[in-house]
């Protein structure tokens, strides 16, 4: 017991070189330090969210930032991911350097109406992935107005 007392203060006199020396083994060891982050929470899991809990009503901008900052990587990926998969050019013209300026198009138009279906765009997403991109195409935000231009003459002509 005397040896348990003992140890304890001295942990406490070194917080700052233990806590130095963990995270330095964390950064070396990132899988060990993980598979021990996993175990703990498997023994103090209604501990570790009722820390969560009270950490989320403490700082709620600071989740909120979190959260905006993944919800934008997901999406950004979602988004490279179905570039590549369309081709990673403007079908149209053969457009490929800047990225932010494709727009994914609908071959047969119908993208409103898809969206309304859907009613997200990671939606929108997830049924390219599964359809392979059978059905859309890549376009510059240049040619993708012209080709919406042209429909809308097209359907004047006709009406
Ligand atoms: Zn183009």
């Amino acid at each position: 017991m005397e040896k348990v007392k003992r140890k304890r203060t001295w942990e406490k006199a070194h917080r700052e070189e233990l806590c130095l020396r963990a995270r330095q083994y964390r950064r070396e060891h990132p899988e060990k330090a993980r598979e021990q982050h996993r175990q703990y929470y498997l023994w103090h899991s209604e501990a570790v969210k009722e820390y969560m809990r009270r950490y989320r009503m403490a700082h709620p901008d600071k989740v909120k930032a979190t959260c905006a900052k993944s919800n934008a990587k997901y999406f950004y990926n979602m988004r490279q991911k179905a570039i590549s998969l369309l081709g990673g050019k403007c079908a149209m013209c053969g457009y490929d350097k800047d990225p932010r300026a494709f727009q994914i198009d609908h071959i047969n138009g119908g993208g409103n109406a898809e969206r309304r279906y859907f009613n997200s765009s990671t939606s929108c997403y997830k049924n390219i992935f599964a359809t392979e991109g059978k059905g859309y195409q890549l376009l510059c935000a240049n040619c993708n107005q012209i080709k919406e231009i042209e429909r809308r003459e097209l359907l004047r002509i006709i009406e």
